[in-house]
């Protein structure tokens, strides 16, 4: 076959003519491989709000007051540290759970930092494997040719690729 004329090039492998060969993005035959979608990334939120910020903080605060309160009313005769004890208890108790908030929201950001860059990893490995995919579908796609005659499809010097738009999938797979 001689491509001194340009079109022989676009002959079709079925019928030998070149009429009713076009581009196959310029018939509209065969629907062009659809862009991948990829999903938002996971974004890390912390466990930390204003609440349990809040609770520590106070309860930290309140338990120093009253400590120093307590120590300076020990140690000087002027009033009486038995009177300020149950409130140093109670700013304890509450300081002991402000304590294992603080070790449980260490933790849980720790993990959820680790979890949310795991999956993203993932998704980003996937979008990769997609991308790749959709990539080599359209490359493909660009170069085919159309034959409204019969109905296939077929890239130009490549007699093998030529079969009916249907089976356009499997050039995609094979190719
Ligand atoms: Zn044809």
């Amino acid at each position: 076959m001689s491509f001194s004329n340009p079109q022989d090039r676009y002959r079709c492998f079925r019928c030998g003519l070149s009429d009713r060969v076009e581009k196959a993005e310029v018939s509209q035959r065969i629907e062009s491989p659809r862009p991948p979608v990829f999903g938002t990334p996971l974004v890390y939120q912390s466990p930390w709000g204003c609440f349990s910020g809040g609770f520590v903080f106070l309860s930290f605060v309140a338990f120093l007051f009253l400590l120093v309160a307590y120590i300076a009313n020990a140690s000087s005769l002027i009033g009486n540290p038995q009177d300020i004890l149950p409130s140093l208890l109670v700013s304890l108790f509450f300081s002991i759970i402000a304590v294992f908030v603080v070790i449980h929201h260490t933790q849980k950001a720790k993990n959820d930092r680790i979890e949310v860059a795991r999956v993203n990893a993932e998704q980003s490995n996937r979008n990769k494997v997609v991308q790749k995919v959709y990539d080599h579908e359209k490359y493909i796609y660009d170069q085919l040719y159309y034959c409204g005659r019969d109905n296939v499809v077929f890239i130009l010097e490549k007699p093998e690729t030529c079969v009916p738009v249907s089976e356009v999938e499997r050039l995609y797979q094979t190719l």
